[in-house]
């Protein structure tokens, strides 16, 4: 039975380098911003950091660049306790999200993959034994889809229960979603997966991607909390009310949890029910891995 690892993360990681703007460039200008701030993300990394900062046994399958970015990016993670094996290095930089803020907190993203692109079949390969030794595997669509699909190949089989995040929105192949238990995804990708309108009941979503493939789905929906659905029916779970300062990695926060609580047994809607209040603790404070609580921190 797998069980060395609480939750194995296939997935990104990244430097976030933030500058705050009184208002964005146009084309061919320049404008002066804040000074700046260099953060550890990349979905990976933050579902590996929140995991373990939670108390999980956690390894990373992922690469960084042999650039500045990626020893913070590796002292970060070792720094949480995430076990670094698979994290490999490649020639080059490594993957870098550009985010400008403007005064009322809105966020404009620019991702560069670097390492991030890199990632291939070979290095799920690689990393087999770590993979197979999990009780939950867990991936974000922010690596290539190749190296996604041989690490799922090989956690199924295995006994791991295989999660996915389907966050940004990117095809997915019938084959992977098929071993998905759950697919974690936001009512605005559940819109754009389901092709429909956006105006479609949370429920009436769920029902509708357990339709499309996954054995369970999990629609968050921020303040509003998550939809479960799975083979028992629909179930709305809300989340503590707190006082939202900032809810970047909010999603990455939740994903870690559930995953964590269903490596240790829980159902999936109990699982929820937890991880809505880790989403809740990550957004009452500011940054994404920053933010993310110890199970003392939690709201009740
Ligand atoms: P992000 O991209 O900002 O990381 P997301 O869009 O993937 O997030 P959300 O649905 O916004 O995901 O949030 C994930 C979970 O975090 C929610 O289901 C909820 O449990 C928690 N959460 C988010 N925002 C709030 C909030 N304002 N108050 C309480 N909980 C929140």
């Amino acid at each position: 039975m797998p069980d060395q690892y609480d939750v194995v993360v296939v997935g990104s990681v990244n430097a976030d380098l933030v500058v705050g703007v009184d208002r964005r460039p146009g084309p061919g200008e320049t404008v002066l911003g804040s000074d700046l701030a260099t953060h550890p993300g990349g979905k990976g990394a933050n579902q590996a950091v929140a995991a373990a900062r939670l108390g999980g046994r956690v390894g990373i399958v992922g690469r960084i660049g042999d650039d500045g970015h990626g020893a913070l990016l590796r002292d970060a993670l070792a720094g949480a306790g995430v076990d670094l094996a698979h994290l490999a290095v490649t020639p080059g930089p490594s993957g870098v999200a550009l985010i400008t803020v403007g005064p009322d907190g809105d966020n404009s993203i620019i991702v560069s993959p670097g390492a991030n692109a890199r990632l291939t079949p070979d290095d799920a390969a690689a990393a087999r034994d770590m993979i197979t030794a999990a009780s939950v595997v867990t991936f974000q669509l922010e690596v290539p889809m190749p190296a996604i699909e041989a690490a799922a190949r090989a956690a199924a089989p295995a006994g791991a229960r295989v999660v996915l995040n389907l966050s940004p929105t990117a095809p997915v192949p019938d084959e992977v979603l098929a071993l998905c238990d759950p697919l974690v995804i936001n009512e605005h990708e559940a819109a754009w997966l389901l092709g429909g309108p956006g105006e479609t009941a949370p429920e009436e979503m769920g029902r509708a991607l357990l339709r499309s493939g996954p054995r369970s789905a999990v629609i968050t929906l921020g303040a509003d909390g998550v939809v479960v659905a799975d083979a028992d029916g629909t179930t709305h779970i809300p989340s503590p009310k707190v006082e939202a300062v900032d809810t970047t990695g909010a999603g990455d926060a939740f994903t870690a949890a559930l995953c964590l609580r269903l490596a240790r047994g829980d159902s999936l809607p109990d699982a929820a029910r937890y991880a809505t209040r880790v989403g809740a603790a990550a957004v009452r404070q500011p940054g994404a891995q920053t933010s993310y609580p110890t199970p003392e921190d939690l709201p009740t």
